[in-house]
């Protein structure tokens, strides 16, 4: 089975397996000044599936559209499902997930959810790769949420950013994200679309390819991760033992607060420690053989 990947900015891939089409989050109609992908929504007229990480604005936005114009049906957190079916999504086209759940994509493909973590948006670092970020403990819930508030208020003082965040519903928190491993019979492909894991989930998993969110101060275990970016992906490339490995979220997708990271660092560091893993630097809208 050909099995090909399309990236599409931000954590937003295209994944066909043989004639099945399957996006991975859906957040293709960015703010103008994000460079162009090449696909908005309103072109997408092919989709069987769109798995969806969580329910922040730069993952979920989309699906709606995909399912009404393909007809595919969403996979997703209990409140991204929700959010879907207050935009219109008819119910037989959800399908809510919360880790633990085989489900069945296509004849000997199926997609295995796993319960995961969102980045530390509270932390305020330095968000390069290479930095080494540490403390930000222990903090409490509401106390993590008053500093988060405090950080994207500067958002709000971009127009730009303002006007599109302000244009769609938003969701309560990440809605709790979800990672997935998609098994075909030519190979498997995990994705992740936040940089944060619960470690004892990964081992063992060992895709063939490892799509993995290199944005923000990462997230091990509920805690702020004590070390780089690039320390933390290479860690959860080391615990997975995926095969190859292709970086998401690191592009410059929400201009001017969010500029592209390369991905040089990150491949530095999986070489310095020997770790036996092929980096894949995708463009946009490749059709990438990957399997
Ligand atoms: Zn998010």
């Amino acid at each position: 089975m050909r099995v090909t990947l399309d990236w599409l900015g931000v954590s937003t891939f295209r994944l066909t397996v043989g004639d099945l089409v399957v996006f991975l989050d859906a957040y293709l109609d960015r703010v103008p000044a994000a460079p162009p992908i090449g696909l908005t929504t309103a072109d997408v007229t092919r989709a069987d599936y769109v798995l969806v990480g969580h329910s922040h604005f730069d993952h979920l936005w989309g699906a709606d559209r995909i399912a009404a114009q393909t007809g595919a049906t969403v996979v997703g957190s209990y409140e991204s499902v929700r959010m879907l079916v207050d935009a219109g999504v008819p119910n037989e086209q959800v399908v809510a997930v919360a880790g633990g759940e085989p489900v069945q994509l296509g004849d000997g493909i199926r997609a295995r959810v796993f319960p995961s973590l969102h980045t530390c948006l509270w932390c305020l670092g330095a968000m390069d790769a290479t930095t080494v970020n540490t403390g930000d403990l222990g903090v409490a819930l509401h106390e993590r949420e008053r500093r988060m508030a405090e950080g994207l208020a500067a958002w709000g003082e971009v127009p730009e950013i303002l006007d599109h965040v302000l244009s769609g519903p938003h969701a309560r928190g990440d809605g709790g994200p979800l990672i997935y491993l998609i098994e075909t019979p030519d190979g498997s492909v995990l994705w992740q679309d936040s940089a944060g894991s619960w470690s004892a989930l990964l081992g063992g998993l060992t895709p063939d390819v490892a799509l993995l969110a290199a944005v923000g101060r990462p997230n091990r275990d509920g805690e702020p991760y004590q070390g780089s970016l690039a320390d933390f992906v290479a860690d959860e490339v080391a615990l997975l033992r995926a095969g190859r490995v292709a970086l998401c979220h690191h592009d410059a997708w929400l201009p001017p607060v969010t500029p592209a990271l390369p991905v040089e660092p990150f491949a530095s560091e999986l070489t310095r420690r020997e770790l036996p893993v092929e980096v894949l630097e995708l463009d946009y809208l490749e059709g990438r053989n990957i399997l």
